[in-house]
């Protein structure tokens, strides 16, 4: 029951079958056993954990809880969190602790959540593997000599070794659906501008997608029902009435239109990856849905469009590590310039290094209109593929990344075939449209496959349906690692 789903643990909590404060000193000990193995997280709060879950016991002794009260969680390193640190994986905020939460953690707080750590993860977001951590790499679970994908890949791990049930993530190009793929679980990414970017660590301003990662479709629900809600402190958040995104789950999926983009089967999809989408797609058409043919022409695109307008966002927003303003500052050096050069220098890893240098040349006076408004213009482009195709479907459904988890290293020195794994998940951030990963088998060497299910704006509580119907009918989302 301590590793139950956040529903389960959620319900055992509130019929007081369990404590806060046993579940809270379970999931630690299971935390810090695993720790060597997976290198999931970068800083684990025992003590904060234990205060939190005596006061959730004091919470639902009185009767009055909310939903989520003493359910243990874990934050992506890239969220602020109040007192506890906050590194982005790097060394350039190896110390750093923010004076307040991000808007998405103080909803889980609200909710009841019990913060039991950060996640590792690329430096800045920056990744497909979770290996440009400073911290070191995160392995997967299922087999700890591949990578759990990224950049979210430490809340992936911990939720795939059911060392928490639910964890926080961002997706700026795939970051959630990429790791929930490929480490079996499931990863929500909702419409740009559900949940607040406030007190997220800037990679790309008008990508950048807080989301979460749990084991069903039901649990992504309740974590949405927390994050989710307008924020003023977010000029981008979006000011809409409250939706309950458990609301539909149970609905029967007859008459679901599901569009197969050409693009998503065509070669350069793993043959066992292929094999699997179209199992789930047969299940799909048992469960009373149809499925239909679509084009998006341009989303070939969308990996060059990303690869400019990406870097030149995080150019501009990582301007801000200049030695002066936050964390690292080189120790020595002869003025202000050298100090800002030497900072830079040591602060920030090869990956973040290599965005700063691309988005500055994109970004820059004879090169602005060649590159980045291109790229702005073909991102308007595939936003009208998916509007056109959303009139003939409800949703889109194909493989999350062209191939299962690769062996950690096998692409560190390759950053273009790294880039191309996230071809099926990027136009989803460069439309702002919602995408989900849910489990749906494994490869020949037993290693996690995930189907991406995604839809128009707002579609969050379709799509969470569309996964529940899912779940309900099989069993994949209920396999575990062997630890
Ligand atoms: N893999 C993509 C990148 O490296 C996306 C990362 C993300 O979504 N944060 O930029």
């Amino acid at each position: 029951m301590l590793t139950g789903t956040l529903a389960e643990l959620a319900a055992a909590l509130r019929s007081k079958r369990v404590s806060a404060v046993e579940v809270t000193r379970d999931t630690l000990a299971r935390i810090d056993a695993a720790q060597a193995r997976y290198n999931a997280f970068i800083t684990v709060d025992a003590e904060g954990a234990l205060g939190q879950a005596k006061a959730a016991d004091a919470q639902l002794a009185k009767g009055d809880a909310p939903p989520l009260t003493g359910v243990p969680i874990a934050h992506k390193d890239v969220l602020m969190t109040a007192g506890v640190k906050t590194t982005c994986g790097s060394r350039m905020l190896a110390n750093f602790v923010a004076p307040y939460d991000a808007h998405v953690v103080s909803g889980l707080r609200v909710a009841g959540t019990v913060l039991v750590g950060k996640t590792n993860m690329d430096e800045f977001a920056m990744g497909s593997s979770s290996e440009s951590s400073y911290f070191g790499p995160v392995r997967n679970p299922w087999n700890t000599d591949y990578v759990p994908g990224g950049s979210s890949g430490g809340s992936a791990a911990a939720v795939a070794a059911r060392l928490v049930p639910a964890a926080t993530g961002t997706d700026t190009g795939g970051s959630i659906r990429q790791p929930a793929s490929l480490t079996g679980i499931c990863g929500i990414k909702p419409t740009y501008g559900v949940c607040s970017r406030y007190g997220l660590v800037a990679f790309a301003s008008s990508l950048d997608t807080p989301g979460a990662f749990a084991r069903s479709a039901e649990d992504c629900a309740l974590m949405l029902n927390a994050m989710a809600g307008h924020d003023a402190r977010d000029s981008t958040s979006l000011d809409r009435p409250r939706e309950d995104y458990a609301r539909a789950l149970a609905q029967p999926l007859a008459g679901l239109r599901i569009g197969m983009p050409a693009e998503y089967f065509g070669q350069g999809v793993d043959d066992d990856v292929a094999a699997a989408i179209e199992q789930a797609l047969a299940q799909f058409r048992k469960l009373g849905a149809t499925t239909v043919p679509v084009a998006l022409p341009n989303v070939k695109l969308s990996v060059p469009v990303y690869y400019v307008i990406a870097p030149a966002e995080a150019s501009s927003n990582l301007s801000r590590f200049d030695g002066v303003r936050y964390g690292h500052r080189a120790a020595n050096y002869t003025d202000l310039l050298d100090m800002y050069k030497k900072t830079r220098a040591e602060g920030f890893g090869a990956e973040v290094k290599r965005r700063i240098l691309v988005g500055t040349y994109v970004l820059s006076h004879g090169y602005y209109d060649a590159y980045y408004l291109k790229a702005q213009q073909v991102r308007r482009l595939i936003a009208g593929d998916f509007s056109r195709a959303y009139t003939q479907c409800d949703v889109l459904m194909g493989p999350v990344a062209p191939a299962p988890a690769f062996k950690l290293g096998d692409r560190v020195d390759d950053p273009v075939q790294m880039y191309l794994g996230d071809i099926f998940t990027i136009a989803g951030n460069l439309t702002g449209m919602p995408g989900m990963s849910i489990p749906c088998g494994f490869d020949r060497r037993g290693l996690p496959i995930g189907l991406l299910i995604q839809g128009p704006a707002f579609a969050e509580a379709k799509l969470l349906n569309v996964a529940h119907q899912f779940q309900h009918a099989t069993d994949w989302h209920l396999k575990a690692p062997s630890t």
